[in-house]
């Protein structure tokens, strides 16, 4: 194989390189691009040394930029990651209130389904972008921007999301967490 080859990754289509390597089970990504993630993650677990910052949304951004095929792991994961980026994105709350919003969320499964058609990600923010964070605060810049650019893609489907957490009730305790100021 052609390792200088360039390539697009066939859930974001950033260019990346064309390799063999590890990829994830069923987060949708080539090689090259999880390669580049995996940098990034190395990142923000080392030289940011921060996780609850951007971590969270880093997450549900690539997962949500990489839906892959629909199989019952993609489902779940997709409609998972992007009812997280809602909250993050559209309802304000940080990583960390947004991870405990979602810790029962397995009693709603039954309601999650595929979003068909998903977007084609030609000319959003990719990982390739976020990469190139010289420090911190150009981490959580880029981070933010690419979260908005993924969100964004997906708008013929905000509306499935939205009723899914108003419908539901998601954020409820955590407005309780709110009132008791824990
Ligand atoms: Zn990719």
């Amino acid at each position: 194989m052609n390792n200088n080859k360039l390539i697009k990754c066939y859930g974001c289509k950033a260019e990346i390189k064309n390799m063999d390597g590890p990829k994830h089970a069923y987060i949708g990504s080539d090689s090259g691009c999880w390669d580049v993630f995996c940098g990034v993650l190395a990142k923000e677990y080392t030289e940011y040394n921060e996780l609850w910052q951007t971590h969270r949304l880093t997450v549900d951004t690539y997962a949500a930029q990489h839906p892959g095929n629909p199989g019952r792991r993609e489902i779940q994961s997709v409609f998972i990651h992007l009812t997280r980026l809602y909250l993050q994105i559209e309802r304000g709350l940080d990583g960390k209130r947004a991870n405990a919003a979602m810790l029962n969320i397995s009693r709603f499964k039954s309601q999650y389904v595929w979003l068909d058609p998903v977007p084609d990600f030609t000319g959003t923010i990719n990982i390739n972008d976020v990469a190139m964070a010289r420090d911190i605060s150009e981490h959580k810049h880029f981070v933010e921007l690419w979260a908005k650019s993924v969100w964004q893609a997906w708008s013929r489907h905000h509306e499935t999301i939205k009723y899914f957490v108003e419908h539901n009730k998601i954020m409820q305790p955590v407005r309780r967490e709110f009132v008791h100021g824990k």
